[in-house]
């Protein structure tokens, strides 16, 4: 088993999570069937190299998200994402949503794919985060079971309306015995609040961005900086006609160039994967 990479640069920190799966992999239909891996193109390659080179060049490291379908296909780049000095952790079996599925489906799903993702990448696995914050509904207390799975990180619920709850603790906490919560950044009043992430992350000002992400880092928030290999890949296709367009926007807006404005917005922030953040001096609130 490889341990986490030890951390030896100085700065304002954030953790540092990349949701690993290609371009297609919407929480919605057509892409969300099992059939879905081998109708669309396969750029998941290019995407990850792209993304290990941002990586490389900010000296950022990362807990990469990974989905068990991805890593049978392409065992040789989580080989490459471990040796490059990053962390492995569980996105899911598939990119199916938690509460779609039954509890008892749900938990089986997350034993088979930590063990396909543990044999293939050598490294023992600690953190989780459902697909698309999926954590909510139905699922809202299934992190309850994690522990017992064998997480002790999560980062599975967004404050935010429809993806989450907008009263959710904003900063890193304990859930439960044995349970760190890291919530995504988001800003602004609870009914209004918008992710520091995604298309938001993309397309609001540069500078407020950057000036969010800096303020959270400085108060030791603990929240991760989220990214997608497909960001940073603006040759894909576009979506297909049929997306439903709430997900095209959230998806598509704002690709182009996305890597130099990301440059820029993290400038001067240290970035680790959430199993090297330490809590930078400021604790971690219990609940
Ligand atoms: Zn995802």
């Amino acid at each position: 088993m490889i341990s986490a990479p030890s951390v030896t640069r100085k700065g304002p920190t954030l953790p540092f999570t990349i949701d690993w799966e290609d371009w297609f992999q919407l929480c919605c239909p057509p892409f969300d069937d099992p059939g879905a891996l081998g109708r669309f193109e396969d750029r998941l390659e290019r995407a990850t190299e792209a993304t290990l080179a941002f990586c490389e060049e900010r000296g950022a490291r990362a807990t990469w998200f990974c989905l068990a379908d991805q890593a049978r296909r392409h065992p040789h780049l989580l080989r490459r994402i471990v040796g490059a000095g990053h962390t492995i952790g569980l996105h899911g079996l598939t990119h199916r949503r938690a509460f779609e599925m039954e509890a008892a489906t749900w938990r089986a799903s997350l034993a088979e794919a930590r063990k396909v993702l543990e044999d293939l990448s050598g490294s023992a696995l600690r953190s989780y985060r459902a697909p698309e914050w999926s954590l909510r509904g139905e699922a809202e207390g299934w992190w309850r079971h994690l522990p017992e799975l064998g997480f002790d990180l999560d980062s599975s619920r967004a404050p935010l309306k429809v993806l989450g709850d907008p009263h959710w603790p904003r900063t890193v906490h304990r859930l439960g015995a044995g349970l760190l919560e890291f919530p995504p950044p988001v800003a602004g009043p609870p009914w209004l609040a918008v992710p520091l992430w995604g298309w938001a992350l993309r397309l609001l000002p540069e500078s407020w961005m950057r000036a969010r992400l800096q303020g959270l880092a400085a108060s030791g928030a603990g929240t991760p900086v989220v990214l997608h290999p497909w960001e940073l890949d603006p040759g894909q296709p576009p979506l297909p006609s049929g997306t439903p367009l709430g997900h095209r926007f959230a998806h598509a807006a704002g690709l182009r160039s996305y890597g130099l404005r990301l440059t820029e917005i993290l400038s001067g922030l240290n970035l680790v994967p959430l199993e090297s953040w330490g809590g930078e001096g400021h604790g971690v609130s219990e609940l």
